[in-house]
């Protein structure tokens, strides 16, 4: 979607993009913006990964994961709002799904920055960070939301998406005895059923559909491409409690 003028993002008039000589292009205050200010609304064309899949590296670096299988494609030519760079001590963060809010006061000549663990759970965009904080992380990767250490620090500055992935990790478990024999007694009669209500269990989502959860556990990328390499893949990471 886009506004009047042509952008796809909104940036408030507090901060400004312009170009950097390290990074290229980077969002800074020009006045105080206080916190809890919206800095950010992203917008672009909503999409399923497969097809998000098939843009350019960098319009895609410009793009926001919004759901599990679904993202922001940012426009074909950079614009406002399309410049906020990750810090891995940042002053903004995901207030919801597509906005960004100020955490704490920011002055004037801040970058505006948010940690990409916020909004970002995809291998799109991983890369090496240079933001020069002493909690810099390094290697910035798509599992970094399960760093307790992040989760803590970040409590209610995550995208909904990741707080729900939160969630079912840590309740996601390996099939029990009685779960492996479920399975293998129903898979005959009703293999979809079977083996939704096992991979619910293995990946803590206790209600996605069979496709969501095989997109979810990227069960393609594992040799799994039809029921019975679900089965085995199943089988393969159960590991049956020494005592029944
Ligand atoms: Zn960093």
């Amino acid at each position: 979607m886009t506004d009047a003028a042509g952008y796809s993002n909104y940036l408030t008039p507090l901060a400004e993009t312009r170009a950097t000589p390290g990074t290229q292009y980077g969002t800074f205050a020009i006045a105080p913006i206080a916190a809890g200010t919206i800095v950010v609304t992203f917008g672009g064309s909503e999409m399923n990964r497969r097809h998000f899949n098939t843009f350019p590296d960098e319009r895609r670096s410009r793009s926001l994961q919004i759901e599990l299988d679904s993202f922001l494609l940012g426009p074909a030519e950079r614009q406002l709002g399309d410049a906020v760079n990750h810090s891995c001590e940042p002053n903004c963060g995901m207030g919801n799904a597509t906005q960004l809010v100020a955490m704490q006061n920011i002055s004037a000549g801040e970058e505006i920055s948010f940690d990409y663990a916020m909004s970002d759970a995809s291998n799109y965009d991983e890369f090496t960070c240079i933001c020069g904080s002493s909690l810099c992380r390094g290697n910035i990767t798509s599992h970094d939301w399960k760093l307790p250490e992040l989760q803590q620090r970040y409590n209610g500055y995550f995208s909904p998406y990741i707080v729900r992935k939160i969630k079912a990790h840590e309740k996601a478990h390996q099939l029990r005895k009685s779960e492996a024999e479920e399975l293998l007694r129903n898979y005959d009669s009703d293999p979809r059923g079977s083996l939704t209500k096992a991979l619910r269990v293995t990946s803590g989502y206790s209600n996605s559909s069979f496709e969501i959860l095989y997109s979810l556990l990227d069960l393609a990328a594992m040799g799994a491409h039809n029921e019975d390499d679900v089965v085995k893949y199943l089988n393969e990471m159960r590991v049956y409690p020494k005592s029944g």
